[in-house]
């Protein structure tokens, strides 16, 4: 995509002008392991229940502005009720609301980098300061005490548990810190919290601390990255705030009825969610290993992808569509995520073709 040229930047608002239109350098490869979607097929029953729902979806009308319907199905599945629950056109949908309710001028986020782009992106758009509290450079991990003494001076806060794309998981003692220390709303972002171990939600501190809000998506585990579904679960307050600035009609009738199928059978998705776990630790382990006689360094992981630090990333990374057609995510150019790649963990087939790539390509590359 072409950035915006200089007589069009020049009628904008600066916070407008100085953003590049997203591009995840995309391109069109037989193993996509760049995005972070489930590239497991849907369990047969809900695909067929998901065909069967949009067969009879009428589009002449308007969708259910705010999905009562499925965030009924949502409510039964938390054990919370309908107005704890708020539904958007994917999580990065929820987030841009979240900033356009809480942030804005004069009003200043408490960010954790690196981690995902779009929340310093949307919230610069909406023209609120980010506070940035870097992670530790070698380990990755946040620097809790720092970001809740940063706290007290800021409007609102995100972390995300577990991490893109470093993988770890947020204390849930810090969060429970953060939540007292922030005078707004924490947001915790876990849209890959299916993959972490039992028992790292912050949900649980929900009823203690209204200001807690917590994303979820069905674009991860649930193997729904194209119908565009995320959901927040948090204090009747804050999704009366998201629902007044929402677009009324953004998720579409085809998403609300396909999503209303896939909750219902989310216990389907056990076993892939397994499976992914499962080869997460066996592509991590290969990694390590090939970590012990190359300049390969990964990260522990809790999500569906991992990190991966070698020399050369950014040639590495072109070899691996050149050579293999295999695309992976390229952070070498990011901010403290030198020499970085993102490694969706995908398929058994897929996980063994781009490791025996990688060995290829390091090898050539860095011989
Ligand atoms: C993928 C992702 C989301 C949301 O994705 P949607 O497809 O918009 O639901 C939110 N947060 C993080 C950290 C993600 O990686």
């Amino acid at each position: 995509m072409a950035r915006i040229p200089p007589d069009t930047a020049r009628l904008m608002r600066p916070e407008a002008a100085c953003l590049e239109p997203y591009d995840p350098a995309f391109v069109p490869c037989e193993v996509n392991l760049s995005a972070n979607e489930n590239d497991f097929e849907l369990p047969r029953d809900v695909h067929e229940a998901v065909q069967m729902a949009l067969l009879s979806v009428p589009t002449n009308r308007y969708p259910d502005p705010l999905a009562n319907d499925l965030r009924d199905r949502i409510a039964s599945w938390y054990g919370v009720s309908r107005e704890n629950v708020f539904v958007g056109n994917g999580g990065d949908e929820i987030i841009f609301d979240f900033f356009l309710a809480f942030g804005g001028p004069g009003h200043v986020l408490l960010n954790c980098p690196p981690t995902f782009s779009v929340y310093d992106l949307y919230s610069r758009m909406v023209g609120t300061r980010v506070l940035d509290v870097w992670r530790d450079p070698e380990t990755m991990l946040p620097n809790v005490d720092a970001l809740v003494e940063a706290a007290p001076g800021t409007n609102l806060a995100v972390v995300t548990s577990p991490n893109n794309p470093t993988g770890d998981l947020f204390p849930l003692d810090g969060v429970e810190r953060l939540l007292e220390a922030c005078p707004g709303p924490v947001m915790v972002d876990e849209a890959y919290g299916e993959f972490a171990r039992p028992g790292t939600s912050s949900l649980p501190l929900l009823a203690a601390h209204p200001n807690l809000v917590v994303l979820h998506t069905l674009s991860k585990a649930f193997g729904m990255a194209g119908a565009r579904v995320g959901y927040v679960i948090a204090n009747p307050g804050v999704v009366a705030a998201l629902a007044a600035v929402r677009q009324p009609y953004s998720v579409n009738v085809f998403s609300q009825v396909a999503a209303e199928a896939v909750v219902s059978r989310r216990t389907a998705f056990v076993d892939v969610i397994s499976s992914i776990r499962t080869e997460r630790e066996v592509m991590w382990r290969a990694l390590v290993d090939l970590g012990a006689s190359s300049p390969v360094t990964v990260w522990p992981s809790e999500a569906n992808f991992l990190l991966v630090r070698v020399p050369h990333a950014h040639e590495l990374r072109d070899r691996l569509v050149r050579d293999a057609s295999i695309l992976v995510r390229d952070f070498s150019a990011a901010p403290g995520l030198a020499d970085c790649l993102r490694i969706t963990v995908g398929t058994p087939s897929e996980n063994e073709r781009l490791l025996a790539a990688l060995k290829e390509t390091i090898r050539e590359e860095l011989s």
